[in-house]
């Protein structure tokens, strides 16, 4: 098994109760809130990541973000990250992202307490311990670790990373972003410590005419590559975690509720998904601190359950590592259309790959059901192609899985 299984059990629950208190101790990270609040918390980032040393390249991305919309006046604001860059691919980036900037009731209040330990501060320790866990490693792809600011104010940090990517001319093999992720009790006091949802969106922006005539002629509307990089990321958690399982919600985001990943959808990466928790809390979550009626109301530390978060990490790690050591999804993947009850597949080989799988589902399946795998790059299953879906992806030589290539994008 590649390195991650070791990564996994490594995963520190001190460290990540460690990170989500010294950023909910500082009075507020509010965007607006500048030399206050907001670069402290960014100038603590940064040494905090700078301290893990390894192949980490720390830097703060800052500019001046012009006074509109939820920005009252213009200020100097910043992304805090740490880059790990890739060996054979850098060109290849993942994208794993937490926002540090916290609010409370009114958006624009930017003096008030605002702990934010759940929204966001637990996302950005995920960020964090997988940046410490991965800083050694070499990986095929560039993996960008990033604490953001100012998604609160209408994800301004993430607008301004995926627009340096997207000049810089790379591309996004994957991005995720962990928002409220460290809490397991719901409003109606049901806890649930077993499950971590990642949503995905249907939608691809600046897709082709051609693509979209194809995907509605071969019914691979599910198959977008938001949902394509879901289904990876359960099987990878499937595999490497124990006590935790990914569930797959098949949209953008939440009702009414938007995060970083949207900012990366709209600039053109559409392999973008978020993570939440599945029991919210609306109690902790964008709250003037106060009691009411003996109920305590604001985005405190001690609401979050750091055994839960520290299972949230181990999934985060377990796929981000596998992800970022595996070789690039094939290319040319073809299907024989021959008036035939089997189905015949061929795919141009890829760098790195000691053997490919190929998928499959029913067409009614939301996940794959069944694979396969060949040390060839040609296969002949004896499934017909009218009733199922297929994907072919490639395995490292250490088992690390890439994302597949869905037959019919
Ligand atoms: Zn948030």
């Amino acid at each position: 098994m590649f390195p991650s299984k070791q990564l996994v059990k490594d995963v520190s629950r001190a460290r990540l109760e460690k990170t989500v208190r010294s950023l909910a101790e500082i009075p507020t990270r509010h965007t607006l809130s500048g030399a206050k609040g907001a670069d402290v918390a960014a100038a603590w980032l940064e040494r905090e990541l700078k301290s893990y040393g390894g192949n980490l390249q720390v830097a703060q991305q800052r500019w001046v973000q012009a006074a509109g919309g939820r920005m009252t006046k213009a200020v100097e604001i910043g992304n805090v990250l740490a880059t790990l860059p890739g060996t054979d691919t850098p060109e290849r980036v993942i994208v794993i992202s937490g926002h540090y900037d916290s609010r409370v009731t009114d958006v624009l209040d930017a003096n008030s307490p605002a702990p934010g330990a759940n929204d966001d501060a637990s996302g950005v320790s995920v960020v964090l311990e997988c940046a410490r866990l991965m800083a050694g490693m070499r990986p095929r792809c560039t993996v960008v670790f990033a604490a953001v600011t100012g998604e609160e104010q209408s994800l301004l940090g993430s607008a301004q990373l995926a627009k340096s990517l997207k000049e810089q001319g790379k591309s996004i093999i994957a991005m995720a972003t962990y928002d409220i992720v460290g809490n397991s009790l719901s409003e109606a006091g049901k806890r649930d410590d077993k499950h971590i949802r990642v949503f995905s969106t249907s939608d691809e922006l600046g897709e082709l005419a051609t693509q979209a005539t194809r995907r509605k002629s071969l019914g691979t509307d599910g198959d977008s590559p938001a949902r394509t990089l879901a289904r990876a990321i359960a099987d990878s958690a499937r595999r490497q975690v124990k006590g935790i399982s990914v569930t797959l919600t098949l949209r953008n985001d939440r009702y009414g509720r938007g995060g970083d990943h949207s900012a990366f959808l709209t600039a053109g990466f559409p392999a973008s998904v978020r993570f939440t928790e599945p029991s919210e809390d609306w109690r902790h979550q964008h709250q003037n601190l106060r009691v009411e009626k003996g109920v305590t109301y604001g985005d405190l530390p001690e609401f979050v359950d750091y055994n839960y978060l520290t299972h949230v990490t181990q999934v985060a790690v377990a796929w981000l590592s596998e992800l970022a050591q595996a070789p690039p999804a094939p290319v040319r993947v073809s299907l024989k259309q021959d008036l035939s009850a089997q189905t015949t597949l061929q795919w141009g080989p890829v760098d790195g790959a000691a053997s490919y799988d190929v998928l499959w589902r029913r067409t009614t399946e939301f996940d794959w059901s069944g694979s396969k795998r060949f040390s060839t790059t040609q296969a002949v299953l004896p499934l017909s192609k009218d009733d199922y879906l297929f994907g072919v992806r490639a395995v490292a030589a250490r088992g690390a899985r890439g994302l597949p290539t869905v037959v019919g994008r």
